[in-house]
């Protein structure tokens, strides 16, 4: 297993995977701390998640650096992400006990309650976009409830996998609780199978979902699943078009475009088509790539050589069947895995690239005739993550984002993105259960009864 640096192909570093046994250990002795810290007080656990946080944000410039140089993350993005799960681990430090309360119940029982109980030790399979962010957002609500987890990483970010692995130590959280399995996805299946792990939440390719999910399935393994994404962002004729085009712009290149909740399809109304395809393209074209250690550096290398070429073809093969590329579509000179920002327009609903994920800085740009086919497109993909509506009109913004939009978040006039208060996750083949919020610290528990007669 090895880390390269995306930005000149250079490996950083080699990693010897775990053998079988060493991740039999691993999961032993994840189950052997689970054993006394499902017995430890929410004071307790919350005072491990402040002191995680600030040992995240302690070490937030060498963490986002790591980034930078194992999957080209611009260095202030990461900085950002590394803030925004230290927010997250004091967010469920304050307020998981709440979420956690015993609730009575009124029934005819002398006493009735629900109780939340932990399962034991969770698998994280995780992507390699946000590697901080996926992880934490998983780990805070899960560690909260009581459980332990053991994470396989995605094979391109073991730095960032034993990285976790070393703040979490630091945090002083007992011996065990936490692991990371530096493993293949090949080797997942043994895993899932392994009888100590009792649920799997996965963030990644919804191809990888179905393979997990049918593994977990066969063995009746409860799993969460954030998969993939081809946000719809519909804009309407009485939208603000520039502060549209803006945040169009900046969704559909926030880490270089390798968002699962990116902007990915832009639906116009026709009768401002003309004026959003202009300012949308000149903006995109102001947004440059560069090393991503670098201030100013917009858009970073892709993450990997093969999946900057497989975007390359995707753009190609949706030319070829008709569509046109009014900016970027081209493979950059030199040894980093950079794409241009890209658009693509005049996209027909029998060209393959309408119905798919473009997991890099590429734009689908489509024209309704009005409202109602604007909705249409946007609903018409296997995916339903995010969307978002602009409208100078709210209460009709909020009406399509509530009851149109077929999507696990819909914002109006603003960026799909998550948030620790917030649920988040998908419908339709973007995936099923929830994290973050009120919701996400239910998903690995037991919702138990108690009923005294
Ligand atoms: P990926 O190839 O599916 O990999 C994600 C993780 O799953 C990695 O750890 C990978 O391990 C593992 N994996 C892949 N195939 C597997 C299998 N058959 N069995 C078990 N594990 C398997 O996805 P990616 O290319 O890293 O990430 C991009 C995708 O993730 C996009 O579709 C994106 O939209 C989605 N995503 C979704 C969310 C969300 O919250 N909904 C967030 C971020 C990304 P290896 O690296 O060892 O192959």
């Amino acid at each position: 297993m090895q880390s390269v640096n995306p930005l000149n192909g250079e490996v950083i570093k080699d990693y010897i995977p775990h053998t079988a046994t060493e991740v039999n250990n691993k999961i032993q002795s994840a189950n052997k701390a689970f054993k006394s810290w499902e017995n430890t007080s929410f004071e307790t656990r919350s005072a491990y998640l402040i002191k995680l946080g600030e040992v995240l944000r302690h070490r937030k410039e060498e963490l986002a650096e790591l980034m930078a140089l194992e999957m080209g993350k611009p260095l202030e993005q990461g900085i950002a992400e590394v803030e925004k799960c230290a927010f997250c681990c004091d967010y469920y430090a304050k307020n998981a006990t709440s979420f956690l309360q015993k609730q009575l119940i009124d029934t005819d029982a002398s006493k009735s309650f629900v109780s939340f109980q932990p399962v034991g030790v969770v698998l994280a399979i995780m992507p390699w976009n946000f590697p901080f962010w996926q992880v934490l957002r998983f780990f805070c609500p899960a560690i909260m409830a009581g459980n332990a987890a053991v994470l396989k990483h995605a094979s391109n970010v073991p730095g960032c996998a034993m990285a976790i692995e070393s703040v979490v130590r630091e945090a002083g959280f007992p011996e065990g609780l936490f692991h990371t399995i530096l493993i293949g996805s090949k080797e997942v299946d043994a895993v899932i199978e392994h009888p100590l792990i009792k649920a799997v939440t996965l963030t990644g390719s919804t191809e990888a979902g179905k393979q997990v999910a049918a593994k977990a399935g066969s063995l009746i393994k409860k799993t969460v699943l954030e998969l993939g994404g081809s946000d719809a962002y519909i804009v309407l004729a009485d939208a603000d078009i520039d502060k549209a085009v803006e945040i169009c712009v900046n969704s559909r290149l926030i880490n270089s475009g390798q968002s699962c909740i990116a902007a990915k399809r832009f639906i116009v109304v026709k009768e401002i088509a003309e004026e959003f395809s202009s300012k949308f393209h000149a903006l995109m074209k102001n947004k440059h790539y560069g090393d991503p250690l670098q201030k100013g550096s917009s858009l970073g290398p892709l993450a990997r050589h093969d999946l900057r070429d497989q975007l390359h073809t995707q753009v190609h093969q949706a030319v070829a069947k008709g569509a046109k590329c009014t900016l970027g579509g081209f493979l950059p000179e030199g040894t980093g895995a950079f794409y241009p920002p890209t658009i693509l327009t005049g996209i027909s609903k029998s060209n393959p690239a309408y119905l798919e994920e473009f997991f890099g800085p590429v734009a689908l740009l489509f024209i309704a005739e009005n409202e109602e086919q604007a909705i249409d497109i946007a609903n018409d993909t296997s995916f339903g993550l995010g969307s978002a509506i602009f409208t100078k009109d709210q209460v009709r913004g909020e009406q399509i984002a509530e009851t149109k939009l077929q999507a696990g978040s819909c914002f109006v006039n603003a960026q799909v993105k998550s948030d620790p208060r917030l649920p988040f996750g998908g419908i339709k083949e973007s995936g099923y259960g929830r994290e973050l919020g009120l919701f996400g610290i239910h998903e690995f528990v037991n919702i138990k009864t108690v009923y005294v007669g």
